[in-house]
């Protein structure tokens, strides 16, 4: 991806590497400081707002900004703050406040501040859509997300070259491939939604030009249909599967 990633399989989709870059140069920046030898995971989201990135973080009652409000950002303030009912969903609590990072580190100089509602909209706004991706980016970053699908791979004894060829077809067989391997695997060592696991390995590729997606773009509804499914199970791990992770803007 960049000479500061360790990736050497998978790449961005094209239009994502900037902002894949600047969440890589923060997370980067964070583990630096913090003196870590490799980033942590799932990523300690909001503990790195707070230190080393010196933004203040905190959990509140954000009704007052309006009805369903799941986080809200303030540049001024340099605070970012998360509505109380989202604690119960870790993957949409980690992608939330992810998100409202992206917010502060790609749109200080456009808004004082940010609200942010839950929404399946694929059509929000550009803004909104740069938000998820550094969220994606920061908390499923690149090299480590290749790094965990190789050994996934390596213990299952299932040959790279062919499994990835494989997933990257949009047959029955790798969507269950998808369902009941790689995408549980993500959600458990990343700390994200199932949703958000689907967005992200659709939203890279192989290093080779013009490739498709790594996971098709034909398998990503049936997958986020069948994550909506995992909900009637009421597992805690499928709670954290069934949300949407994009978000629109709500005018202050
Ligand atoms: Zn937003």
């Amino acid at each position: 991806m960049t000479a500061a990633s360790q990736a050497q399989v998978f790449v961005p989709r094209r239009g994502s590497r900037e902002i894949e870059l600047r969440a890589w140069r923060i997370l980067e920046r964070c583990r630096k400081q913090l003196g870590e030898t490799e980033i942590p995971l799932p990523v300690p989201v909001e503990e790195w707002i707070e230190h080393p990135l010196g933004i203040r973080f905190g959990v509140a009652d954000l009704s007052y900004l309006g009805e369903g409000v799941l986080g809200a950002s303030f540049m001024k303030e340099r605070e970012i703050l998360i509505d109380e009912n989202v604690l119960a969903n870790e993957g949409r609590y980690r992608f939330t406040a992810a998100h409202e990072l992206g917010h502060m580190i790609l749109h200080a100089k456009l808004r004082d501040r940010f609200h942010d509602i839950a929404h399946c909209d694929r059509e929000a706004e550009t803004i909104e859509r740069q938000a998820d991706r550094f969220a994606a980016a920061f908390l499923m970053p690149l090299d480590l997300l290749e790094r965990e699908f190789f050994a996934l791979l390596k213990q299952r004894g299932l040959d790279r070259r062919e499994t990835v060829i494989q997933l990257m077809r949009p047959t029955r067989e790798s969507q269950t491939l998808w369902r009941r391997l790689v995408l549980p695997m993500i959600t458990q060592e990343f700390g994200v939604s199932f949703t958000a696991a689907i967005h992200r390995c659709n939203g890279i590729q192989p290093q080779v030009d013009d490739a498709p997606p790594l996971l098709p773009h034909s398998l990503v509804e049936p997958l986020l249909l069948s994550a909506l499914g995992r909900t009637e199970t009421k597992t805690r791990q499928d709670a954290n599967g069934d949300e949407p992770n994009l978000f629109t803007l709500k005018e202050p």
